[in-house]
C-alpha cells in the first residue's frame, strides 16, 4: 500500500479534525502517501481529491467541524455512484479509503469495500448511535455543550420559579439527551429508545412542585417528537409556566473536549493500522476503553442500544 484517501461525510462533528490529523500523520510516519477528498461522497465522484503533507494538518486539532468539509449525495447511494468514486481513487492511484462519519457514510463505505475497494470507516458523529463502539467522535464535546447550555438555563429557571424543557439532537438515539441529563440532574429525561407516558411527567413534575422545588429541567431527545409540543402540552395540563429550548446546531460545534482529542487521534491511528495489516471492509471503534475493530456489515447489521442501567439510575437521582 502507497496512498492512501481519506474523506468526511454525512454530519460534521467536533474532532473530526484531530481523526484527520492522525491518519494523515501516522500513514505518513509509516512512509504513506495521503490524499485528502473534499465535500464527502460528493467530492469523491468528481475528483475534488488533493495530495495531503505533515503541515496539511498543523493547527487543526483544536478545531470543530472538518477541514475537509462534508456532503451528503444521493448520487453515491447508486451503484453507478459508487464505481464513479471508485474510478476517481484509481485514477489517483489511492490504494485504500478511510471515510470518517456517522452509520449513513458507514453504508457508503460498506458498498464500496462490497465493490472490492479497501475501505475503513472511523465513527464521527455527535448522536452516539453507531453500533461496534461505545463512544463516537464529537458526542462528548456535545455534551459539554449542552451542559453549559444547562446550566445557564437553570439559573434563570430557578429566578422564574419556571419549568423548562430542552430540546437536544440525536437524531434516533438518546444518547445525549441521557448523558447530558444526568449530568445536569434533569427531573425528567424523555429518550425514543424507552418512550414515555405523559401521565408520568406531569405526576413527578407535581412532586417536585410540591416539596417547594422552584425548577424542573425535562430533557427531550429529538427523536421522542417536539420538544414545543411537549412544552405546550405541560404547560395546558399542568398550569405550570413553562419555556421550551431548541440547542440545534450549536451542539455540532465548538472546539473538541480532551476526550474527543484523544479517542480521534487514537482511532485514526488504529485505521492507518488496520490498513498496514491488510485489513478491509471494517470499521474502528472504543468497547470498555479498548480499540477494537468489527466487520462494518456485521456492526451495522446490529442495533445500537442506550445504556439502560443508566437511564434507571436518572430516574432514582431524580425524585
Ligand atoms: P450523521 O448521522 O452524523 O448525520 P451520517 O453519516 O449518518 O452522519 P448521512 O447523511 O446518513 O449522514 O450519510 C452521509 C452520506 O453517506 C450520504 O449523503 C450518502 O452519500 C452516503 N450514504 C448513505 N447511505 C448510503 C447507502 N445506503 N449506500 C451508499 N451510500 C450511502
Amino acid at each position: 500500500m502507497k496512498r492512501i484517501g481519506i474523506l468526511t461525510s454525512g454530519g460534521d462533528s467536533p474532532g473530526m479534525n484531530a481523526a484527520i490529523r492522525a491518519v494523515v500523520r501516522k500513514a505518513i510516519y509509516h512512509d504513506i502517501e495521503v490524499f485528502g477528498i473534499y465535500y464527502g461522497y460528493h467530492g469523491l465522484m468528481n475528483g475534488n481529491i488533493e495530495k495531503l503533507e505533515i503541515g496539511s494538518v498543523g493547527d487543526i486539532i483544536h478545531r470543530g467541524g472538518t477541514m475537509l468539509y462534508s456532503a451528503r449525495s444521493e448520487e453515491f447511494k447508486t451503484s453507478e455512484g459508487q464505481k464513479k468514486g471508485i474510478e476517481q481513487l484509481e485514477k489517483f492511484g489511492i490504494d485504500a479509503l478511510v471515510v470518517i462519519g456517522g452509520d449513513g457514510s458507514f453504508q457508503g463505505a460498506k458498498k464500496l469495500a462490497e465493490h472490492g475497494y479497501p475501505t475503513i470507516g472511523v465513527p464521527g458523529t455527535i448522536d452516539n448511535d453507531i453500533p461496534g463502539t461505545d463512544f463516537t467522535i464529537g458526542f462528548d464535546t456535545a455534551l459539554n455543550t449542552v451542559i453549559d447550555a444547562v446550566d445557564k438555563i437553570r439559573d434563570t429557571a430557578t429566578s422564574h420559579e419556571r419549568t423548562y424543557v430542552i430540546e437536544v439532537m440525536g437524531r434516533d438515539a438518546g444518547d445525549i439527551a441521557l448523558w447530558a441529563g444526568l449530568a445536569d440532574g434533569a427531573e425528567t429525561i424523555l429518550i425514543p429508545e424507552e418512550g414515555y407516558s405523559m401521565e408520568d411527567v406531569l405526576a413527578r413534575l407535581k412532586r417536585g412542585h410540591d416539596r417547594g422545588k422552584k425548577h424542573s429541567i425535562i430533557m427531550v431527545a429529538e427523536g421522542v417528537g417536539s420538544g414545543v409540543e411537549i412544552a405546550k402540552e405541560i404547560q395546558e395540563r399542568a398550569n405550570l409556566e413553562t419555556r421550551v429550548t431548541v440547542l440545534g446546531h450549536i451542539q455540532r460545534g465548538g472546539s473538541p473536549t480532551a476526550s474527543d482529542r484523544v479517542l480521534a487521534s487514537r482511532l485514526g491511528a488504529k485505521a492507518v493500522e488496520l490498513l498496514l495489516n491488510g485489513e478491509a471492509g471494517k470499521m474502528v471503534g472504543i468497547e470498555k476503553n479498548e480499540l477494537v475493530s468489527h466487520d462494518i456489515d456485521e456492526a451495522l447489521a446490529r442495533e445500537h442500544v442506550v445504556d439502560k442501567d443508566m437511564y434507571n439510575l436518572s430516574k432514582e437521582l431524580s425524585i
